[in-house]
């Protein structure tokens, strides 16, 4: 278990900012032994899997960052549990399988070039094949030149890029990051949602109408996906158990593993919630220092699949490092985020310490300066265990799950920019821009685009201001908002 613990990455490792969250997706396939581990530990630079076989060891989709050539992507290791059972690896091949072809967005199975190939690898093969989707076969451990050429007898397998590689020697990887980087797509702003047609031109004031908010009953038909993250302990099962109405416990196929990402779907007020990864919020590490890297390692996975974060902090504790730890990846994620103060009856009444009642007010200018970062993000107070206010976190996720969607059109955004007095900012002088227009190009998050006099990164105090205008203006409660600047001239 101390193996385990020590070759998973530290927090520290894990709290460099994450460029790559909407990053395009490489997922590392293959039977096992045959260096997925090695190569996804060659690739991201860390030893974040954990490399030979000890069996029924977890390594449930394990993410890093890959650069190359300053592009970025993401990379998933799908290897999962090595069963010692030869009868489950084809479920788990499967598995990885459905992994892959759900999320990734270029795929790199991996085999060994030392040893025949297997059931598993034709089968694999085949379902990959099959996706249409990028493809790329390492060969792996061809550690000689030598040996190299046989990486040739592999093409049988069907698939075009063939490349023979050592992970362990490093030899070949190069090529094969080339080739996989060519076909991955690049998006030139990070994941805004619906990209529109940004205004190249002076909007002429009498030209567009003004479009119509879209009514909320528009958004109520979608359902919302919510990531329920936090430290381990805070309450995140329990309250996931009252919002969802159930206590599954889960039943795993495998003992020792985890299964596959579960979602639970829930119907309130006519708007479908879907708690992401229910399997994953239940998860438990095995000791204390297990549990914290794994929650961190959940909360950017479950917030890569979700609209909206729910994060959990202990009422009892108190902002911890680790709190704000994962809200600053929550903040950086683009997903709308509510702080979630659990246990608050064991600070209010029963206290057992001896300490007087908290009072909410001040408990909350606590918690707003512990996470300044999040200050758009609504707060509230409630005991899942004992359901107390357990209701107002649907409310507040089907507010701030229509306010992440709302639109501002151009013709309010004139409006609004005509009206603020920029002279307020505090910002240097030479840090000044002009902005001759502002529209939204996006939504979820919303993200606007400035048309400015000089082509810079917008000063922070600058940024910071005019956040704090639009949010005064237009609200965006909850949600993250994102502004892209464009010289014009
Ligand atoms: P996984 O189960 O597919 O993730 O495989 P691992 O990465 O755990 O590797 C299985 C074994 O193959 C380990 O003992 C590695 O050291 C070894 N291995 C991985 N890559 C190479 C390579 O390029 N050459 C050689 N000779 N061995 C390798
Ligand atoms: P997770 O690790 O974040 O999923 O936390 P759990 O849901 O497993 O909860 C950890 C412990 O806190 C359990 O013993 C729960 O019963 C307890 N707990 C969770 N929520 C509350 C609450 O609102 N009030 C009290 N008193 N205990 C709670």
């Amino acid at each position: 278990e101390r193996a385990v613990a020590a070759s998973l990455p530290l927090i520290e490792e894990l709290q460099k900012p994450s460029a790559a969250i909407d990053a395009p997706l490489i997922a590392v396939c293959g039977r096992p032994n045959v260096g997925k581990s090695t190569l996804f530990n060659r690739l991201t630079g860390t030893r974040r899997s954990i490399v030979g076989d000890e069996p029924g060891i977890t390594r449930d989709r394990i993410y890093g960052e890959i650069e190359w050539q300053s592009e970025y992507a993401r990379i998933v290791d799908t290897g999962g549990v090595v069963p010692d059972d030869e009868a489950l690896i084809p479920s788990e091949i499967y598995r990885q399988a459905r992994v892959a072809l759900d999320e990734a967005d270029a795929i790199i199975m991996v085999v060994d070039g030392r040893t025949e190939l297997a059931a598993p690898d034709l089968e694999l093969a085949r379902i990959l094949l099959r996706s249409g989707k990028h493809i790329f076969l390492a060969v792996n451990k061809m550690d000689t030149v030598q040996i190299t050429s046989d990486a040739e007898n592999f093409r049988q397998l069907g698939f075009r890029d063939v490349f023979a590689i050592s992970a362990e020697h490093n030899n070949g990887i190069g090529d094969l990051l080339d080739a996989v980087f060519e076909t991955l797509p690049r998006p030139e702003v990070e994941a805004p949602e619906e990209l529109e047609e940004v205004w190249e031109e002076e909007p002429d004031p009498n030209a567009p109408k003004p479009r119509k908010l879209r009514s909320h009953g528009e958004y109520d038909s979608k359902e919302t996906k919510v990531a329920i993250i936090g430290r381990p302990n805070v309450g995140k099962s329990t309250l996931l158990n009252a919002l969802t109405g159930t206590d599954r416990s889960i039943v795993s196929p495998i003992a020792g593993t985890t299964r596959d990402a579960v979602d639970e779907l829930v119907e309130r007020n006519g708007h479908g919630f879907r708690f992401v990864d229910t399997a994953g919020i239940r998860r438990k590490g095995k000791t204390t220092l297990m549990a914290e890297k794994l929650s961190v390692i959940m909360a950017r996975k479950h917030l890569e699949a979700a609209d909206v974060g729910l994060l959990i902090i202990d009422a009892t504790e108190g902002v911890a490092a680790l709190d704000a730890n994962i809200g600053g990846y929550a903040h950086e994620s683009g997903r709308s985020v509510i702080i979630v103060v659990n246990k608050w009856d064991l600070v209010t009444t029963h206290r057992t310490d001896g300490q007087p009642p908290a009072d909410q007010k001040a408990y909350t200018e606590q918690v707003r300066h512990a996470l300044k970062y999040l200050d758009y993000a609504p707060l509230l107070f409630i005991s899942a265990a004992e359901g107390i206010n357990v209701n107002s976190v649907f409310r507040e996720v089907q507010k701030v799950a229509r306010e992440r969607r709302k639109r501002v059109t151009t013709g309010q955004m004139n409006r609004f920019l005509a009206d603020v007095d920029f002279q307020r900012a505090s910002v240097p002088m030479n840090k000044r821009v002009k902005i001759y227009y502002m529209t939204q190009a996006a939504v979820a998050p919303p993200t606007f685009v400035l048309f400015t006099d000089r082509d810079v990164k917008l000063h922070f105090g600058f940024e910071r201001f005019l956040e704090n205008q639009v949010r005064e203006a237009f609200g965006f409660v909850g949600t993250p908002i994102w502004f892209k600047v464009k010289a014009r001239n």
